[in-house]
Protein backbone atom coordinates (compact mmCIF):
# COMPACT_ATOMS: atom_id res chain seq x y z
CA UNK A 1 0.00 0.00 0.00
CA UNK A 2 1.58 3.10 -1.23
CA UNK A 3 0.58 6.25 0.46
CA UNK A 4 0.40 9.06 -2.41
CA UNK A 5 1.80 12.18 -1.08
CA UNK A 6 0.26 15.09 -1.96
CA UNK A 7 1.57 17.76 -5.20
CA UNK A 8 4.07 20.29 -3.06
CA UNK A 9 1.68 22.22 -1.56
CA UNK A 10 0.62 25.41 -3.19
CA UNK A 11 -0.02 28.57 -1.41
CA UNK A 12 -2.34 31.18 -2.37
CA UNK A 13 0.73 33.17 -2.27
CA UNK A 14 2.46 30.97 -5.07
CA UNK A 15 -0.70 31.37 -7.09
CA UNK A 16 -1.77 35.12 -6.75
CA UNK A 17 2.00 35.68 -7.66
CA UNK A 18 1.65 33.85 -10.51
CA UNK A 19 -1.29 35.96 -11.74
CA UNK A 20 0.48 38.97 -11.10
CA UNK A 21 3.38 37.88 -13.69
CA UNK A 22 1.26 36.89 -15.80
CA UNK A 23 -0.32 40.23 -15.97
CA UNK A 24 2.53 42.08 -16.11
CA UNK A 25 4.12 40.13 -18.86
CA UNK A 26 0.98 40.14 -20.99
CA UNK A 27 -0.17 43.71 -20.07
CA UNK A 28 1.23 46.62 -22.12
CA UNK A 29 0.96 49.09 -19.49
CA UNK A 30 2.94 47.27 -17.36
CA UNK A 31 5.48 46.45 -19.61
CA UNK A 32 5.68 50.23 -20.65
CA UNK A 33 6.53 50.97 -16.90
CA UNK A 34 2.96 52.80 -16.71
CA UNK A 35 1.29 52.70 -13.55
CA UNK A 36 -2.01 49.84 -13.62
CA UNK A 37 -4.63 49.45 -11.67
CA UNK A 38 -4.88 45.75 -12.16
CA UNK A 39 -1.21 45.17 -12.17
CA UNK A 40 -1.29 47.19 -8.30
CA UNK A 41 -4.32 45.24 -7.13
CA UNK A 42 -2.77 41.53 -7.94
CA UNK A 43 -0.11 42.94 -6.48
CA UNK A 44 -1.63 43.90 -3.13
CA UNK A 45 -3.97 40.58 -3.05
CA UNK A 46 -0.18 38.76 -3.54
CA UNK A 47 1.10 40.58 -0.55
CA UNK A 48 -2.09 39.65 1.63
CA UNK A 49 -1.90 35.60 0.85
CA UNK A 50 1.90 35.73 1.36
CA UNK A 51 1.24 36.14 5.47
ZN1 LIG B 1 -1.13 45.93 -16.09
Amino acid sequence: MTTQNPPATRTHGDDSYNIWLRHTVMCSSCRAGFPCVTAERLGRAWRQARR
